[in-house]
């Protein structure tokens, strides 16, 4: 299950770890995790499922898009930042924001997706705001060619945002629902990519490498995998040469 680095000059490395939380929930199963060190301690990434992630990191809790689907939200540490990348479902789920809530947590959101959440902090594609101490990039996050019907895509451009956190200096790059978009080729320094390969609704394996290609992350994670074969991506994956790919239970 342990995977070292195999990348030279790099301070990046996996464990994997048990969230205590998630361990003693009873019907929910451990969740993996993995800490990569950062220039303030441990950045500790919890691999929730689907499109949710929990980040914790200098004594801070961010949950990216909780969804009550995919764990006992209410054993998880609460959160000190919510992120929510859209209003759809599957990353907008107010049971879920209100588990990890606590006094003073602050939601971050799309436009779109604020008009349900009360006291959020709008972030438009292009904003960088301060939130919980954690500095946060909104990037566009939308489709150019899947549509759920002709010239209807599934998430249309100015929407849905992606968000790069700042860890320190490491750059940890949650792309939301998109496809492989000409923005991302303006991401500098990204160290960490989570890229979203569920058909019909964002990228292809293809797309999902073109994009890695463009951002160059250092460690990748492929995530909101649906039913992607993660073997045949992993393959086509092996032929990026500096992007260490990590496959996560992320389904
Ligand atoms: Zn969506
Ligand atoms: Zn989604």
């Amino acid at each position: 299950m342990l995977k070292p680095s195999i990348l030279v000059g790099i301070l990046l490395f996996a464990l994997c770890l048990p969230v205590a939380g998630l361990a003693q929930s009873g019907s929910s199963p451990a969740k993996q995790a993995d800490a990569l060190p950062t220039d303030k301690g441990d950045l500790v990434i919890t691999f929730l499922g689907h499109g949710t992630l929990m980040f914790q990191w200098d004594g801070k809790v961010v949950h990216v898009d909780p969804w009550t689907s995919q764990g006992e939200y209410s054993a998880l540490p609460k959160a000190d930042l919510i992120l929510v990348t859209h209003e759809h479902r599957d990353h907008l789920d107010a049971a879920a924001i209100k588990a990890v809530s606590k006094p003073g947590t602050i939601i971050g959101s799309s436009n779109k997706a604020s008009a349900t959440l009360a006291d959020a902090v709008v972030l438009k594609n292009g904003d960088t705001k301060e939130l919980a101490g954690i500095l946060v990039d909104a990037v566009p996050a939308y489709n150019i060619e899947h549509m759920r019907s002709p010239g209807n895509p599934f998430h249309p451009k100015g929407q849905g945002n992606g968000y790069v956190l700042h860890f320190g200096k490491t750059r940890v790059y949650v792309a939301g629902d998109t496809e492989v978009v000409p923005e991302m080729a303006a991401l500098k320094g990204v160290d960490v990519a989570f890229l979203p390969v569920n058909l019909p609704y964002t990228m292809t394996p293809f797309m999902l490498v073109d994009a890695a290609r463009m951002i160059q992350p250092k460690i990748l994670y492929p995530y909101h995998t649906g039913d992607t074969d993660m073997d045949k991506l992993a393959a086509l994956l092996k032929a990026l040469p500096g992007v260490e790919t990590r496959i996560r239970p992320m389904k």
